[in-house]
């Protein structure tokens, strides 16, 4: 690249890496269609047999990799796309393409995939977008089998940056690790698999950035700005210096961070607990000293599959969690079908019903291993929550293990519908805490897309502070405990707001809590709360956004600047 290029997309891992670009499979493959005569066909459906069995034992050698570097607990990943290998949607149905159409396998396979595809990514959910990419990777693998191709192999001279249009997790679990320094992908999303390996790898990462320019080529400097989801492709020395001080920095800053405290200027203690989407990240939660998992997001056990797991296989898995954690407190969430489709409980019919209670069966079952709590998403009427409590009486009343039908665990909901915040001194009657999602809740407030990248500085709209500062004075009045589990938490400069109006607890990614502890050491509760009074004020996000940095520069400046926040 002869002049610097610079691009925006999701920060989906932070801090900040500085590497020479290494460029991985862009090329889109598009195979052609070619038919084959009868004789031909027993070959050609051996030759797809072949790749899918290679196919398979890549992932399997991903999942060993994954499992020898970070233990068992992360084998789930890989589980998913094992399990798409012996798919009779995918796999069967392209057996059954080159035999009734007499079509090659890679023809084949294309034509399955699109099909499955097709649905999914006509639901706006993140969810089923996430799914489909799902099936777009394992039909990558299953292609560079078919054309014989091998996998990239990062390149062994010097700090490197990959540059892909999108990276499989198994390319992931393999190429996220040194010489590979940071990573950054067309496509893409904070929640997808991928995104997730690179936080759990602490490899700097933005995704999403749209379609890239062809003349990047190899060995170009590249930095990754993990924190605002900026790239820049040939970088000019200055910057180039000015980023290797920053990712210097942020990984002194991280190292001091591991065991200090979430107490404010003016000693008023904050909980600090980690939101997880995998039973693999618990182990990270607690060497960044979470004080509890106050977001599980249990349906991550279901990517990939059509049906939620077993309740004894739920059972291992939340157990397994509960006791890492105990005696800290783990909040499950039942399953949150869609993060931007209100699709509750009683929506999803009687297989739904069935699906909950099986969950929910194995959450009391858990709770005997330690603290366990338990609350559901997207509730927007009183109605609703009332439902959902009367169903886990159900459960428990339909136990045979006594301990289980024992049980007292706080059931609570998921604040993240304007409704619900609205009503909250209603919702406080029934509720045993309330979680506050602002992610959801500046979605439907605002009616404005929450995968739109710009939509990450919504939380601050007033409107969006009025029904947050509702919530929270409803579950204070109450004496319902409230925690904030949204995004808004998670970012150094909008934390001080949620202090401000008077959040005392909160659930952030693992890996943003030193980063969170830093910012409650540093902010004046007071003058927090004065600057979300005043914030109430203001026409927009980005102007509250302005003030809070102006009115707090002298508690957070410094620590704002020093991380390149500001
Ligand atoms: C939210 O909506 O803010 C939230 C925490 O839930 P999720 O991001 O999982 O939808
Ligand atoms: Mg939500």
């Amino acid at each position: 690249m002869t002049s610097p290029a610079r691009f925006k997309g999701i920060a989906a891992s932070i801090g900040v890496a500085v590497g020479l670009a290494r460029v991985v499979g862009r090329e889109r493959r598009r195979p052609s269609c070619r038919q084959i005569d009868d004789t031909a066909i027993s070959s050609e459906l051996a030759r797809f047999a072949r790749a899918v069995s290679n196919s398979r034992a890549d992932i399997e050698s991903a999942k060993q990799e994954l499992t020898d570097r970070h233990g068992s607990t992360y084998a789930p990943i890989m589980d998913v796309y094992l399990l798409m290998h012996g798919d009779a949607l995918l796999i069967d149905a392209t057996s059954d393409a080159i035999r009734n159409d007499k079509v090659n396998a890679e023809w084949a396979l294309s034509r399955v995939t699109e099909r499955l595809k097709k649905p999914l990514l006509e639901d706006p959910s993140p969810y089923f977008q996430e799914r489909a990419r799902d099936i777009e990777h394992v039909r990558e693998h299953l292609m560079r089998h078919l054309c014989g191709e091998q996998r990239s192999e990062p390149s062994t001279d010097g700090p490197a940056v990959l540059i892909a249009h999108d990276l499989t997790p198994a390319d992931a679990v393999h190429m996220l690790a040194p010489p590979t320094v940071g990573l950054v992908t067309e496509v893409g999303a904070e929640s997808s698999h991928t995104a997730i390996l690179a936080r759990t790898f602490g490899v700097p990462a933005v995704v999403g950035v749209g379609p890239l320019p062809a003349d990047i080529e190899d060995d170009d400097v590249v930095l990754v700005d993990g924190f605002a989801g900026e790239v820049t492709v040939g970088a000019s020395p200055e910057e180039r210096r000015a980023a290797e001080t920053r990712r210097d920095r942020f990984s002194a800053f991280l190292k001091a961070e591991r065991s200090t405290s979430a107490v404010t200027r003016d000693g008023v203690s904050i909980s600090v607990a980690a939101n997880v989407e995998l039973p693999s990240e618990v182990e990270a939660a607690l060497a960044h000293g979470a004080e509890g998992i106050g977001l599980y997001r249990t349906e991550f056990m279901c990517l990939s599959r059509r049906e939620p797991p077993s309740e004894e296989e739920q059972l291992e898995a939340y157990r397994g969690v509960v006791s890492a954690m105990a005696p800290r407190q783990v909040v499950f969430r039942t399953f949150d079908w869609r993060g931007d489709k209100r699709l509750r409980a009683h929506d999803l019919g009687e297989r739904g019903r069935a699906w909950l209670k099986t969950q929910i069966n194995a959450v009391l079952r858990a709770s005997s291993e330690g603290s366990v709590a338990l609350m559901f998403p997207m509730v927007a009427t009183v109605e609703e929550f009332c439902e959902a409590r009367a169903l886990v009486e159900e459960c428990r009343n339909g136990l045979s293990d006594e301990r289980a039908r024992s049980a007292q665990l706080p059931i609570g909901m998921m604040v993240e519908v304007p409704s619900a915040a609205l009503l909250a001194e209603r919702f406080a009657e029934h509720a045993d805490f309330f979680a506050v999602g602002t992610n959801d809740l500046a979605h439907y407030t605002l009616a404005f897309d929450r995968r739109d990248s710009r939509s990450s500085a919504k939380p601050l709209d007033p409107a969006v502070l009025g029904l947050l500062q509702r919530a929270i004075t409803a579950a204070s009045d109450a004496q319902t405990p409230c925690s904030m589990c949204g995004d808004m938490a998670a970012d150094p400069v909008a934390l001080c707001l949620a202090l401000g109006l008077g959040y005392r607890q909160i659930s952030v990614p693992v890996s943003v809590i030193p980063l969170a502890r830093a910012v409650i050491r540093n902010v004046d509760l007071q003058v927090a709360a004065a600057v979300a009074g005043d914030a109430m004020k203001c026409v927009s996000a980005d102007e509250v956004r302005a003030l809070v940095v102006d009115r707090l520069d002298a508690q957070l400046g410094a620590l704002w600047k020093e991380q390149g926040i500001v």
